[in-house]
């Protein structure tokens, strides 16, 4: 198996450090493809089951300018192109203008979206049952899946979900 997974997120919620988490437990290469009308940085993560090649995203912001405007088309058609979302979030039952916004972007896309809790290790269980309800009032996920990118916790179980779309 094979395929693109691109890992969006507002900023802090651990998309770096679950990247290095998942690249850094298998063997896997780095590459740095130029393509003609994006640079993007993109990361291969190898195993037996097979191989996912996760896609960096510009920010799925408001655009404020016209820069802005070619990053949030970019971020658009890179979400069409992928063959499964991961949107990253922290456990919470709060669910800000950030993450409203990112929602209405996903709702208008067909491919598979996964909801990835983070940090579950700061958090009670129940607490982690909460934000799944809340998350799923506003957008229709393919799979959610909580885990402690820094424990390393249910990470494999990602991989997993990750490789059921592919
Ligand atoms: P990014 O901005 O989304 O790339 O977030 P980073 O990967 O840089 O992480 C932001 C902060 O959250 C860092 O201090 C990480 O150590 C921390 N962090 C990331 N994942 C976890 C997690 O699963 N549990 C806890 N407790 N902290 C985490
Ligand atoms: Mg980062």
């Amino acid at each position: 198996k094979s395929g693109f997974a691109t890992l969006i997120g507002r900023p802090n919620v651990g998309k770096s450090t679950l990247m290095n988490h998942l690249i850094g437990q298998k063997i896997a290469i780095t590459s740095n493809k130029p393509q003609t009308t994006r640079n993007r940085i993109q990361t291969v993560y190898t195993s037996e089951e097979g191989q996912i090649v996760f896609v960096d995203t510009p920010g799925i912001h408001k655009a404020k300018n016209k820069l802005g405007e070619y990053m949030v088309n970019v971020a658009e058609r890179t979400l069409s192109e992928v063959d499964v979302i991961l949107w990253l979030v922290e456990p919470t039952t709060f669910i800000g203008a950030g993450e409203q916004h990112i929602a209405e972007q996903l709702r208008k896309t067909k491919t598979p979206i996964i909801l990835v809790i983070n940090k579950i290790d700061t958090v009670k269980r129940e607490e982690i049952l909460k934000s799944i309800d809340a998350y799923k009032d506003i957008c229709d996920f393919a799979e959610i899946v909580p885990c402690s990118a820094l424990k390393g916790d249910n990470t494999k179980d990602l991989i997993d979900a990750i490789m059921k779309y592919l």
